[in-house]
């Protein structure tokens, strides 16, 4: 199987999905990576021309840990919108990775790049809908806090936590910033929700998901 996650900012995949991709991978499917956005507006220390670079480096090493290709869309951080250009990329995403799994942003997220990367990849998903059903499945990832969100899907992710943990801490430059900006450790926080997640299936770990479209639940068979 061919399976493509979209992520807004460069860390966004391993947030909501890198275990179930890490999984994936290792059964044998092709997986593919998309970052929307530069993720220039992620520090006050590091100037927004070198934090480009940075970033990249970092979600492609992240990618090679969970064992993704990655496809660097170059959208500005902050300012991504449903608009034709951002459509388009979008389009050639899909062509690139001519997927038969789409996990990406759901509508219920905090970040306005995040839901206009959902907004996004459901259009380019919903253009290369045969006629007469059929096509990819789509699933939305789990939200940023883990709240505000109707998830039906769990995949237990223990054996790969400790992958998506390690592509999570490639991105150096985004948790030095969270911890100064938020107090928040990223990789700690990921952890815990994934505990709860696993709590509320019945595994150590797990990420949860949900179909992005009335009647795709019985796509649940094509997960880990
Ligand atoms: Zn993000």
């Amino acid at each position: 199987m061919r399976i493509l996650a979209i992520g807004a900012h460069p860390d966004d995949v391993e947030c909501g999905c890198a275990g179930m991709l890490a999984k994936c991978a290792a059964r044998g499917d092709q997986v593919f990576a998309c970052v929307c956005t530069n993720g220039e507006l992620g520090s006050v220390v590091i100037a927004s021309v070198e934090l480009v670079a940075v970033r990249e480096q970092e979600a492609r090493a992240g990618a090679a840990i969970y064992g993704a290709e990655l496809w660097w869309m170059g959208e500005p951080d902050g300012f991504l919108f449903s608009e034709p250009r951002a459509h388009r990329q979008m389009d050639e995403v899909f062509e690139w990775a001519t997927p038969d799994l789409v996990l990406a942003h759901g509508p219920d997220s905090y970040h306005a790049d995040h839901r206009a990367s959902g907004v996004l990849a459901q259009d380019a998903w919903a253009r290369r809908r045969p006629v007469g059903g059929g096509g990819s499945a789509l699933f939305y990832m789990d939200s940023e806090a883990g709240i505000d969100y109707a998830h039906s899907i769990y995949v237990d992710i223990s054996d790969t936590i400790q992958l998506k943990l390690a592509a999570l801490a490639c991105h150096r430059s985004q948790l030095d910033w969270i911890l100064a900006h938020d107090g928040v450790d990223l990789v700690a926080k990921r952890r815990e929700l994934c505990r709860l997640r696993g709590r509320e299936c019945g595994a150590e770990y797990a990420e949860c998901f949900r179909p992005a479209w009335p009647g795709g639940m019985h796509w649940r068979a094509l997960l880990p």
